[in-house]
């Protein structure tokens, strides 16, 4: 299967992933974390999108498309995969379109406002070595700045500095709320409360994709 995780930034897109891809075996693929792979490591591809991540604009749709390209076509990914911030804009999702085959994305929205955003990203802190994700005010690390997985230091991403936060969400609205419809009107658009524990949202994904798989297996059955 493929799933698409939309939402907003901060609204836990990349920790519902990484559950999903445990459960289920599907590999997660989070542009965001190829292109913060791509700054760290210094390639020719980080050094041209460094800038407009720190200023919470989005990278251009040439990169980031190209990097999708080449990670879907691995061995991992026949069985299907996870996308995290992957379609970001309209073209993007047109583009994934053409270079997928036929087989129709689940697509799983985590809804949440924008206060409780705007808190989850300042309280946002990421181990620099495993990029382990915490927050200060639900999720607090066991020993205070350091990752309980690995005891790498822990870190404020640039990008969830307030003013970025704010341009972030800025681009939020005005280029990646339209997925919304587009994929509504596919028919292919779930919506899922992103309010309460890590747990509690993971539970409900769970519910609609047990549902999905169902659906599937018996339209399979049918043929
Ligand atoms: P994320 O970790 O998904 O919040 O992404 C961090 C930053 O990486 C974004 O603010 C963008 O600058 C860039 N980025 C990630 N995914 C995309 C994408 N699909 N298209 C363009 N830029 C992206």
């Amino acid at each position: 299967m493929k799933i698409i995780m939309l939402g907003p930034p901060g609204s836990g897109k990349g920790t519902q992933g990484d559950l999903i891809q445990k459960k289920y075996g599907l590999p997660k693929i989070s542009t965001g974390d190829l292109l913060r792979d791509a700054v760290q490591q210094g390639t020719p591809l980080g050094k041209k999108a460094e800038e407009d991540m720190n200023r919470g604009l989005l990278v251009s749709d040439k990169i980031v498309t190209a990097m999708i390209q080449d990670r879907i076509a691995d061995p991992d990914c026949r069985e299907g995969y996870i996308l995290d911030g992957f379609p970001r804009n309209l073209a993007q999702a047109q583009t994934l379109e053409k270079m997928e085959d036929n087989q129709a994305p689940f697509v799983i929205d985590i809804h949440l406002e924008e206060e409780e955003i705007i808190n989850r990203l300042s309280a946002r802190r990421v181990c620099s070595r495993c990029q382990t994700i915490y927050n200060l005010s639900i999720s607090k690390p066991k020993i205070e700045e350091r990752c309980d997985v690995c005891g790498g230091p822990l870190i404020q991403r640039e990008d969830d500095q307030p003013e970025v936060i704010q341009e972030r969400l800025r681009v939020y609205h005005q280029e990646t709320e339209k997925l919304i419809q587009y994929y509504q009107e596919k028919g292919l658009y779930n919506r899922v409360d992103g309010l309460g524990d890590i747990k509690a949202v993971f539970h409900r994904i769970c519910t609609l994709l047990e549902s999905e798989f169902r659906r599937v297996n018996k339209e399979e059955a049918a043929r």
